[in-house]
């Protein structure tokens, strides 16, 4: 085969998949482990890679706690009344305690975030969101990871995970192949952190055609953290729990600024509030203590995500659709109408420029919301990923295994999507996830638990084998 085959060989820390939890992974690697050999693997160019390649509007978690706003105790009610439940409260708890400092790190490293004047705080864009012009989010946290790592590889496209040939369920390293160059390559490495991102187009998506690669999500969310963690064996936990999102029909635009700080609301094609109406019926569903309609959804008592939506869809089987945004009298505030269309040019340009070419006036007309198709991810409000340990001072006993964020294999540690029952944590929580990660992969292995790992030429060239049998299979057909 014409391929050449690269081996890295005596890594510490492998980062397979460097974006927002990746990065932080590297960061905190370096803090925590001066001494050793940390590489990154990553598909795309760390510099624009990941769901925040684009840029954000806003960082949607953080506490300020040194302002007095929140407690990260608040957060994880907010995520559990959310999710319905279905959280694990360690780890939202471990997140939420330390993203700020996250936060106030990457203010430090450049990224301008929007202040309050009067109050002296980062400007609010709901109770958990601050506001920040984010065009070059992901460039300014990659260099931080850059020049913790020792060894950075972009375009690498890691496929399986190398098992330990010495001591059964135990991590060594990971394979994979450069995307332009063809090559492969092998990283034995005593634990890995799996940051590689969500999964979008797992269900056809609404745009076909023509118009195929517009998704919410980001397209290249390939979903490569659950095929590479259950490939390996992880437990996992709430695959089967898929997000769907209100966004702004064909361009996926986000509706959090437009809600939480242009204060617009929805209406049914009738020009009537709607969602008020579905309380009652969803309420005898779910119990008070998952709606409680007295309580605002800017309190820790938010209107469930699911249960908006199912009002919404509810809305539209009744015949009473299309669902519009009431953008009309905001945009009636020239600042309103400014910020609502950086909102999107900062975040989803997609949007703003289907408007444009569609003549589409948000202050002359209320544009149409619908439900996207359905995703599995981790890190927003949603928490499929793999089982993972908690830290040792606040889980039950049950949900620690000696090292936070390691998953149900020794030395494979996640971030962000990858990690399960960790819902809202989003680019500043998925950072911090990676921090927590890299720390306690550092104490696993002064533990010496990454000691004598052992991969068999067999096993690389089983993968080898896999990877580039397509190629293979192509070569003889066509001969
Ligand atoms: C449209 C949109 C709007 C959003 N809005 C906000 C917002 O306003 N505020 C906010 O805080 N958050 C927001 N988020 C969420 C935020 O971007 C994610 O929560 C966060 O990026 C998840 O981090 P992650 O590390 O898990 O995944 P990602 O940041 O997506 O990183 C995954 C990385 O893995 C790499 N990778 C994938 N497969 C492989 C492979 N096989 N081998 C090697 N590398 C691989 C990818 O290239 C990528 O670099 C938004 C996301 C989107 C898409």
């Amino acid at each position: 085969m014409a391929y050449k085959t690269i081996i890295e060989d005596n890594i510490d820390i492998l980062v397979a998949g460097a974006g927002l939890g990746g990065t932080g992974a590297a960061f905190e690697a370096r803090f925590w482990g001066q001494d050793k050999k940390i590489v990154i693997a990553e598909k795309a160019n760390i510099d624009r890679s990941g769901a925040v390649a684009q840029g954000l509007y806003a960082i949607n978690c953080y506490m300020g706690t040194r302002f007095g706003e929140n407690n990260p105790e608040d957060h994880v009610q907010y995520a559990r009344i959310d999710l319905m439940g279905m959280v694990r409260e360690d780890l939202l708890f471990d997140m939420a305690r330390h993203v700020d400092s996250t936060v106030h790190q990457f203010e430090e490293w450049g990224l301008p975030i929007m202040r309050d004047k009067e109050k002296g705080t980062y400007l609010r864009e709901g109770r958990w969101q601050i506001m920040i012009h984010g065009e070059s989010y992901k460039p300014i946290v990659a260099e931080a990871a850059k020049k913790s790592a020792d060894k950075v590889f972009n375009r690498i496209c890691v496929t399986h995970l190398l098992m330990d040939e010495a001591k059964e369920n135990r991590i060594a390293g990971a394979v994979g192949f450069n995307v332009r160059t063809g090559d492969f390559h092998v990283f034995k490495s005593k634990t890995v952190i799996c940051g590689a991102g969500g999964a979008s187009n797992i269900f056809k998506p609404q745009s076909t055609g023509e118009g195929a690669g517009r998704v919410w999500y980001a397209p290249w969310s390939s979903g490569s953290a659950y095929g590479l963690m259950i490939n390996a064996g992880a437990k996992m936990t709430q695959m089967e729990n898929r997000i769907v999102l209100a966004r702004f029909k064909d361009g996926y635009g986000p509706v959090g600024a437009y809600f939480l700080h242009l204060k617009t609301y929805t209406q049914n094609g009738l020009g009537e509030e709607y969602e008020s109406k579905w309380f009652p019926e969803l309420q005898k569903m779910v119990g008070k203590e998952y709606l409680d309609p007295e309580a605002s959804h800017l309190t820790h008592r938010p209107i469930p995500t699911c249960l908006r939506n199912h009002a919404l869809i509810s809305e539209i089987n009744a015949g009473r659709g299309p669902i519009h945004m009431v953008t009309m009298e905001a945009f009636q505030d020239p600042h309103l109408e400014e910020i609502g269309w950086h909102n999107f040019l900062g975040m989803t340009v997609g949007q703003a420029v289907l408007w444009a070419s569609t003549d589409v006036d948000p202050k002359l007309e209320n544009p149409e919301l619908t439900t996207s198709e359905p995703y599995v991810m981790g890190s927003h409000a949603t928490g499929s990923g793999a089982w993972c340990s908690g830290p040792e001072d606040v889980s039950p006993p049950e949900y620690f295994w000696g090292y936070n964020r390691m998953m149900t294999i020794e030395g494979l540690f996640g971030a962000g999507d990858a990690v399960g029952g960790t819902p809202h944590a989003f680019s500043s929580g998925s950072f911090t996830e990676g921090r927590l990660a890299a720390k306690a992969a550092n104490k696993y292995i002064d533990d010496g638990k990454g000691e004598g790992i052992v991969v068999s030429d067999e096993q690389i060239k089983k993968f080898k084998g896999e990877i580039y049998k397509p190629l293979e299979h192509y070569k003889n057909v066509s001969q």
